[in-house]
């Protein structure tokens, strides 16, 4: 365990006390750098692994630093007793872990053999021998599914889906546990017709059993001010609570269990 203590990666936050990203009470590690550029990406400051200068409520703040395994699960370590009582644990989410596959790897094998409840947030876009390598020190994977149409996925996120989509298969068919979520962004797949489609693939990968919707919201927007880039969801708001439980009949049409929110 000593040599991969000593990997080195770059975040840009430790949130406690999570109850979103995963079973129980949570401390999510964000990794920097994400090989998507989703339009409404409510964390624009993890996408470039380089750090950077942000604005916030008028101060410079510095996003990102270099940090240790070891120095992360000091960290992550500190709340052991609500995870026990929560069934919680480690979240890495990002930004996209991916990006940094041996920080990641080295934190979750190191978490899992300190005997903690192992989650991850990703999109999948990675080949997938790197992916494979750490499913057996993931607990939960938490695995977005944006939309089955890749040149939509493409004009939304910079990337096609195709790999996505095959490592989806892959992954449910070695995970411990896959559940998927979807964001749901007005003009890109918040139609019925489109989360009919996401919940037809999510219910055919198997073991699957748990779809989650995440409805867009505009937090993210300040953040692009601060680092000076253009927020390209222009006026669009929130779907309405009825038209996410519409949504959420339509996953559930699948014999998914389907929840709104993390
Ligand atoms: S995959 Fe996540 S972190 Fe990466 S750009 Fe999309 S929303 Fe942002």
């Amino acid at each position: 365990m000593t040599d991969y203590m000593n990997t080195s990666g770059r975040i840009f936050d430790i949130q406690k006390f999570s109850v979103h990203d995963g079973p129980g009470i949570r401390t999510i590690v964000f990794l920097k750098g994400c090989a998507l550029r989703c339009k409404w990406c409510c964390n624009p400051e993890s996408q470039s692994f380089e750090i950077q200068q942000m604005l916030q409520n008028g101060k410079e703040k510095t996003i990102g630093k270099d940090i240790t395994v070891d120095d992360v699960l000091k960290i992550v370590k500190q709340d052991m007793p609500y995870y026990r009582r929560s069934g919680g644990g480690m979240t890495l989410s990002g930004g996209e872990m991916l990006c940094q596959s041996d920080f990641a790897y080295a934190l979750l094998r190191c978490a899992k053999e300190s005997a903690i409840n192992t989650a991850v947030e990703t999109t999948g876009f990675a080949a997938f021998d790197v992916i494979d390598k750490m499913l057996p020190y993931i607990d939960t994977v938490l695995m977005d599914i944006k939309h089955i149409n890749s040149e939509k996925h493409k004009k939304f996120t910079g990337q096609p889906n195709e790999l996505i989509l095959e490592n989806a298969v892959k992954i449910a068919s070695k995970a411990s546990k896959l559940v998927i979520r979807v964001p749901v962004i007005p003009t890109f797949n918040d139609t019925e017709a489109e989360i009919s489609d996401i919940a037809k693939f999510a219910s055919s990968l198997s073991g699957v059993r748990e779809i989650n919707l995440l409805p867009y919201h505009r937090f993210g927007k300040d953040k692009y001010d601060g680092l000076n880039r253009e927020y390209l969801m222009g006026d669009l708001h929130s779907p309405t609570d009825e038209h996410m439980e519409k949504l959420k009949a339509v996953a559930e049409s699948y014999g998914l269990k389907c929840k709104i929110g993390g």
